[in-house]
């Protein structure tokens, strides 16, 4: 589906799910990226499978593979959770990004071949592939209208990722663009959850 189609999509989705997005991004520290999150917590909070988003959360934009402190996060992860219950949900989930996943972390599943987020579909895939309940699953995203709001539409748990990873000295263009993209998530939703956008 065309970026733009997505994004009108999205913002309609948005709409209806604007009171649980805006209480997710009011307690979301502005600093909360991946190192952030204990694994254990989250185990013991009762998540049992991760989805993971990729850009901006494992690595900046259109990196080929995580960063050496997301892997040794990854690594916490996998000591935690099974590792048949860690997955990638990337709207991007390409071929170099599956290989080095199955070279280093072959029991980490890409999914692909479904709709895009903010479609829930990757997550009910996700729950399907590990006999889950959506509740028990959480996806961890940099968007908050892609990845938090599809958690949001299929009954899983949203973590937002406020301080995602950029490199602004290798795509520039790219990564102004997402920057802007996110800020714009998040302005847009303030607007849309005033009390008079409230009905
Ligand atoms: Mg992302």
């Amino acid at each position: 589906m065309p970026f733009i189609s997505r994004m009108i999509v999205s913002l309609s989705l948005a709409i209806r799910h604007r009171r649980e997005l805006r209480n997710l991004l009011d307690r979301t520290p502005r600093d909360n990226s991946i190192l952030l999150l204990d694994p254990e917590a989250l185990r013991q909070a009762g998540v049992a499978a991760l989805a993971l988003d990729f850009d901006g959360v494992l690595a900046p934009h259109g990196a080929p593979e995580p960063l050496p402190e997301a892997i040794l996060w990854l690594k916490r992860c996998e000591a935690v959770f099974p590792d048949d219950r860690i997955f990638i949900l990337s709207n991007k989930p390409t071929d170099g990004r599956c290989r080095w996943f199955a070279r280093h972390f072959p029991a980490i599943r890409f999914i692909s071949g479904v709709r895009k987020k903010p479609y829930p579909d990757g997550l009910n895939r996700v729950a399907e592939l590990a006999a889950l309940p959506p509740w028990a699953i959480l996806m961890v995203d940099d968007r908050l209208l892609t990845g938090c709001l599809a958690a949001l539409i299929a009954g899983a748990l949203p973590c937002y990722i406020r301080s995602p990873y950029i490199s602004l000295g290798n795509r520039t263009v790219a990564e102004l663009f997402f920057w802007l993209l996110r800020a714009g998530e998040r302005g847009c939703l303030r607007m849309i959850s005033l009390p008079w956008g409230e009905q």
